[in-house]
């Protein structure tokens, strides 16, 4: 897939940091890299930091974070494709919702309403979980098998904490990958080290991934 970047850099070399840079319209991330804050600066430069997605009022900068659109939970990719500015109020009220859920609760006008509403929707998250897996965002992963992922630091046992815990838990439960693994055009690993220690643990061998077609890590 392609990742979403300003379209007024695309022409020639922008110097977004010292860390990234956009050149013949190829995300360019100098390792080592720090994926989720390259993606949450980059969709701060394309979305501003100012105006909420949900509520559309306006805020100062440190008013402001980023939400999932289709939350992590539900596999949603720390890319500015899925990222959207959001008042803190909106993106806590939102948890781990998608959004015609949160659009229903943000409906109901009475706070036991929206507090039964959420409640409901744990146990409806629970059957998403289940029979829907990565549904929500099929469309933009395929199955890698775990051989042709490129990974150039040592997965050493430090992978294996509480992150770690709660991927075995959740595979346990549901019997797959809570969130795909985002690799750069090369197969080189952007995100998911904790799962991709898990999967070779385990002898999975194939993995839900996104492969960004239009980021390169260059050393
Ligand atoms: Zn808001």
């Amino acid at each position: 897939m392609i990742i979403d970047l300003p379209q007024h850099l695309l022409n020639g070399v922008f110097v977004i940091n010292t860390s990234m840079k956009i050149e013949d319209e190829i995300l360019k991330i100098h390792f080592p890299i720090n994926f989720h804050e390259a993606m949450y600066e980059l969709t701060y430069l394309m979305k501003g930091k100012k105006q909420c997605f949900y509520c559309s009022r306006t805020f100062s900068e440190d008013k402001i974070t980023l939400d999932h659109l289709v939350p992590q939970d539900f596999g949603g990719p720390t890319i500015p494709n899925n990222l959207f500015p959001a008042c803190k109020k909106c993106n806590s009220e939102k948890t781990n919702m998608l959004k015609p859920f949160y659009d229903k609760y943000l409906s109901l006008s009475t706070n036991g309403e929206r507090s039964q509403f959420v409640s409901d929707f744990q146990q409806v998250a629970r059957f998403l979980h289940r029979w829907y897996g990565l549904a929500f965002v099929k469309d933009l992963i395929e199955e890698k098998e775990i051989e042709n992922i490129i990974v150039n630091i040592s997965l050493s046992s430090s992978y294996r904490g509480k992150k770690y815990k709660k991927i075995k838990e959740y595979y346990k439960q549901y019997g797959h990958f809570q969130k795909p693994l985002i690799l750069d055009r090369k197969s080189f690993l952007l995100d998911g080290f904790t799962a991709l220690m898990f999967a070779k643990d385990n002898g999975i061998k194939n993995v839900p991934v996104i492969v960004l077609e239009n980021v390169e890590v260059i050393f």
